[in-house]
């Protein structure tokens, strides 16, 4: 059954080897199923034909019918242009061609009704369309007016006539062939109760749209299928996990208890509570626990940890506190450590930089289960550190770690998995979490601890830094500290690291007299964590630092930080960056610098730092201006097979294709009724599919 979708398209008629390498080569098409589900990216609206005096310069493209009136070359060498005058009994337009002038040139002839579609523009007083798509008006367009799909071609096919339109062609002879052999992969009742059209229906007017409302439809359909299949994934997974692994039960709250009583430094919120509620609930079930929480910068994740680590101790189990940097897991270490000692608990700390004797010690004391919390980076998950009984992990600022790397964690015991708990860094929109971290439960802390001063952001231009200086210096002089970020992207960038130098020597000759240190990801452990001590204990005044200050890093008595370049840096970044302020009582500053001329996007990302401090707001404009594929961790989670669905766009169709997902597998777990076959055989293909892959590459 699955042959004919898998034949090469080069037996395709019109296709041939030569064409077909070329597919395969510029769009990855190599075969029949890839070429149907090689769908158009967006459709020319030829339903409707526009008079000449009806145009609008809103309007993005408008098809005229008309005719050519005069033809004219203008200007010499590469500035010569092609120039048409195109009437219609409303009046007149230019048309224009750049390139191709000679083979235009011929084809344009006066007095014959042509159809003319393409973006009009205003120049001069008068519309002109460049390079419009032009053809005789053969009588048809009239009476069947189209959406033309446009589907995504380069250069090189376009030269071997597979432009748009080519490409339709090929797939108009594929289609009557392909229909009949097209399964439906969703049941009968799913079809009915959600009012989708069938799969064949839907690939036949995603390609060749009888009209908008099928169109919707068609889209939707695929839309609903593509998500659907990605949240049977990822829910199965879940499913998988909860039956075969028996989670440990921990239910134990003395130590907990002393702590609320003796030792929290402050109230807890009542997100705080609700979400420590909600994984003690899952610690106590019986049940492995696989959760996810969600909160914004200092919202108060870290306390969280460590009262769901005093449960686990208490139960009996070893617990670990997983950062994505040595900073960060020093962070956590000092701020834990004295809590730990209080209540008798033996934590440690392990990093790339621990020495010998210390890792082994360490080591040792984890398989004799003298250790009772372990706090560090990637190293934990190297193989040599085995746990007596790891009851929780917990992983911190997870978006820099990858799937794979959690499942390493599960296998630190070797007979039970240890319950995890995951924390993310920055706040994700609820539709991109459920794909990503779509097999775990999610809690979301969405409260800030009260009393806490908004931080207030600004963008200033280079011009300003004098005044800004100036501000700094006040900040300062009334006892604040100031952290100045510059970009460095990629910590080798030589460029970088000079206009952090640069930038560094610059801040010296402006603040004469003020202790001043610095960091970036080059320096040596030792040496970063010599200035970072440095700077939280108030020594010095200024810190300038690349992003290495990012994640995490906590030092109340800052309360401004300066952003250098801000238009460089992604929304996440920037508003990670600004959460390392706003931490103490003081009313904190986040001053972004940028050069004066702007990109849409840069001036996009600046406004919305200036406008909100809400992180899920901030997640959700970051979605729509980058799109879900250029976030980290996204290869391996499914996203990228999204074809015709858009996670920043989508996200009803998604949370609906989650629930019947949800319900489905509820009733049968393992796909195996008569009703959810049609499921079953698809979930085989798409499983085929990634084998064949992972085999290739
Ligand atoms: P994040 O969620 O960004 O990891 P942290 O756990 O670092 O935030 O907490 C930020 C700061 O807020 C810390 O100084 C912490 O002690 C403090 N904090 C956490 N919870 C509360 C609370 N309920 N009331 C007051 N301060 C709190
Ligand atoms: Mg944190």
């Amino acid at each position: 059954m699955t042959g004919f979708f898998d034949t090469k398209i080069e037996y395709l008629k019109g296709v041939g080897p030569q064409r077909a390498a070329l597919l395969n080569k510029e769009l990855d098409v190599f075969t029949f199923g890839e070429l149907l589900q090689h769908y158009p990216f967006r459709y020319e609206d030829r339903t409707r034909f526009y008079k000449i005096r009806e145009i609008q310069s809103d309007l993005q493209q408008v098809q005229v019918i008309g005719k050519i009136i005069s033809v004219q070359s203008i200007g010499e060498g590469r500035k010569k242009r092609l120039v048409a005058q195109f009437a219609d009994e409303t009046g007149i337009m230019e048309l224009t061609w750049f390139k191709g002038l000679n083979w235009i040139g011929k084809r344009l002839v006066k007095g014959v009704s042509m159809v003319a579609f393409g973006k009009p523009q205003r120049f001069g007083g008068r519309y002109s369309m460049a390079h419009p798509d032009l053809e005789p008006l053969s009588g048809t367009q009239e009476e069947e007016p189209f959406f033309q799909p446009v589907y995504t071609t380069t250069e090189k096919l376009r030269h071997r006539f597979l432009d748009s339109k080519g490409i339709s062609k090929i797939l108009k002879g594929l289609l009557p062939l392909a229909l009949p052999k097209i399964p439906e992969t969703l049941p009968l009742p799913i079809l009915d109760s959600l009012k989708l059209v069938s799969k064949r229906d839907a690939i036949k007017e995603i390609h060749f749209p009888s009209g908008s409302d099928a169109l919707r439809k068609a889209m939707y359909r695929l839309k609903f299928e593509e998500f659907f299949f990605l949240q049977l994934r990822l829910l199965k997974l879940k499913l998988a996990r909860t039956e075969k692994f028996r989670g440990k039960v921990l239910d134990q709250t003395q130590l907990l208890t002393r702590f609320y009583k003796e030792m929290l430094p402050f109230q807890l919120t009542e997100a705080q509570k609700r979400v420590i509620k909600e994984i003690y609930a899952d610690l106590k079930s019986g049940l492995q626990m696989n959760r996810l929480v969600q909160g914004d910068v200092g919202s108060g994740k870290t306390i969280v940890a460590f009262i769901c680590l005093l449960v686990a101790v208490d139960s009996g189990y070893q617990t670990c506190l997983m950062a994505p940097t040595e900073i960060l897991a020093n962070q956590h270490y000092e701020g834990l450590k004295d809590f730990s000692e209080q209540m008798g608990l033996k934590i440690a700390l392990l990093t790339g930089s621990s020495s010998k004797k210390k890792r082994e010690e360490i080591h040792r004391e984890l398989v004799s289960g003298k250790l009772h919390l372990l706090v560090g980076t990637h190293a934990l998950l190297e193989d040599v550190v085995k746990f007596h009984r790891l009851g929780l992990a917990i992983i911190d600022e997870q978006h820099r770690f990858g799937v794979a790397q959690r499942a390493k964690l599960w296998a630190k015991n070797e007979d039970f998995y240890p319950h995890v708990l995951v924390m993310t860094a920055t706040p994700i929109p609820r539709t991109l979490a459920m794909t990503l971290y779509g097999d775990l439960d999610i809690s979301v802390i969405d409260e800030l601890p009260i009393g806490r001063k908004v931080i207030q952001t600004v963008h200033r231009y280079d011009k300003d830094r004098l005044k800004v200086f100036g501000f700094l210096r006040k900040q300062i002089e009334q006892g604040r500290q100031v952290y100045i970020v510059y970009p460095l992207i990629e910590e080798s960038e030589k460029s970088d690291l000079k206009s952090l130098m640069d930038g560094y020597e610059s801040i010296c000759r402006a603040f004469p007299g003020y202790p001043i240190g610095i960091l970036h990801g080059n320096m040596k452990a030792g040496d970063k964590d010599f200035e970072m001590t440095r700077f939280s204990k108030g020594e010095t005044k200024i810190m300038v630092a690349t992003t290495v200050i990012e994640v995490g890093v906590n030092v109340p008595n800052a309360s401004v930080m300066v952003i250098e370049n801000a238009e460089r840096f992604g929304l996440s970044q920037l508003h990670q960056l600004r959460g390392r302020v706003g931490r103490g009582a003081e009313q904190s500053y986040c001053i972004l610098m940028s050069k004066y001329e702007l990109g849409k996007d840069s001036r996009v990302r600046l406004e919305t730092m200036v406008r909100t401090t809400n992180g899920f707001e901030i997640a959700d404009v970051d979605l729509r201006l980058r799109g879900p594929g250029d976030l980290s961790g996204t290869q391996q989670s499914g996203i990228t097979d999204l074809k015709m669905a858009d996670l920043s766009k989508d996200a009803e169709i998604l949370v609906q294709a989650r629930e019947v997902a949800r319900k489905i597998l509820e009733k049968d777990p393992h796909l195996s009724s008569a009703e959810n076959k049609p499921i079953a055989d698809q979930v085989a293909r798409l499983r085929k599919n990634e084998l064949n892959w992972s085999r290739i590459s």
